[in-house]
């Protein structure tokens, strides 16, 4: 595996692969890797003749008072692991690589940006568009990987590449959970072992809304109030948001469930923030 920090090397590392008519699939990640990052980067592997991951923990979609600075920086790790999986080109650039001094040019998404965790996260999205097009810019990827788990994301990123014309696909990876249901995240090492069981609660919650769904309920107010219930039985947990939005624009759904509805949930434990979701799919 070869690891690249600037983007001329990545260029040129990419550029040879190109003229050999490989395909690129392409895997951002802010390291720390665990099962879910590493289910993208096996799907990956298995469509794309050369897998890149990029390690990097992007300062731009951090708010003011969030995790930068503690952030999970486990180099040596990660490298290892993707060395395992087999990765051709792991992009591990520094901040000043990615933002050169002065630079002021931000890619936003207007819309589904302001909603989810972008309404929580003010400017959130605008440093993850802001980065991933760069480096979409650098790996020039004929496919990216991105997991459900930040399902959010995935509809800011679909948009923000059918807005600018990027010619790359997103695939979108299931959740990867732990045993117990927990949606694995960098962030659950924060998590002690009282504060780990209490994280069960984003799952519960959504299991609740999950069942309520399956036996017939399609009015999301009843549908938002079982999740609330349930949250409601875990003071540990303080809700960010409970939303039932449609998958692509992020909008709430209003009425009954008609289309495939994402149901997605953000709640802090302790100082540490987690987010997990489902999609429900009425019968047709
Ligand atoms: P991150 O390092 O948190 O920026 O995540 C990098 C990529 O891995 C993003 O596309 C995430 O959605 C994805 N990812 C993170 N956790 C999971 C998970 N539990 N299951 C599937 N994909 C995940």
């Amino acid at each position: 595996m070869l690891t690249i920090t600037t983007a001329h090397q990545m260029h040129s590392a990419v550029a040879g692969f190109r003229k050999a008519g490989r395909t690129i699939g392409f895997v951002p990640t802010m390291g720390a890797l665990h099962d879910g990052h590493l289910s993208l980067v096996r799907a990956a592997r298995a469509q794309c003749d050369i897998v890149a991951v990029s390690i990097f923990v992007n300062p731009t979609q951090f708010g003011p008072t969030e995790d930068l600075a503690k952030y999970p920086r486990p180099f040596e790790r990660d490298h290892a692991l993707l060395e395992a999986e087999g990765v051709e080109l792991l992009f591990a650039p520094s901040v000043e690589e990615m933002y050169p001094a002065r630079a002021t040019t931000f890619v936003n998404v207007e819309g589904p940006s302001e909603r989810l965790d972008g309404k929580s996260r003010p400017g959130h999205f605008r440093g993850v568009t802001t980065v991933v097009a760069k480096l979409f810019n650098i790996v020039t990827p004929d496919r990216a990987y991105f997991g459900q788990k930040d399902a959010a994301q995935v509809a800011v990123i679909r948009k923000m590449v059918r807005d600018l014309l990027f010619p790359v696909e997103i695939i979108v990876g299931p959740i990867v959970r732990e045993a117990d249901g927990l949606a694995m995240s960098s962030r659950n090492v924060y998590l002690s072992p009282e504060q780990r069981k209490q994280a069960l609660v984003l799952r519960r919650a959504l299991d609740a809304v999950e069942e309520a769904f399956c036996s017939g309920q399609v009015d999301p107010t009843v549908l938002h109030e079982r999740a609330h219930q349930t949250f409601a039985a875990e003071p540990a947990a303080v809700v960010d948001y409970i939303e039932l939005v449609d998958t692509d624009t992020l909008e709430p759904i209003t009425g009954r469930i008609k289309l495939p509805t994402l149901c997605a949930v953000a709640a802090k434990i302790g100082n540490t923030r987690l987010i997990d979701n489902t999609v429900l799919h009425p019968r047709k």
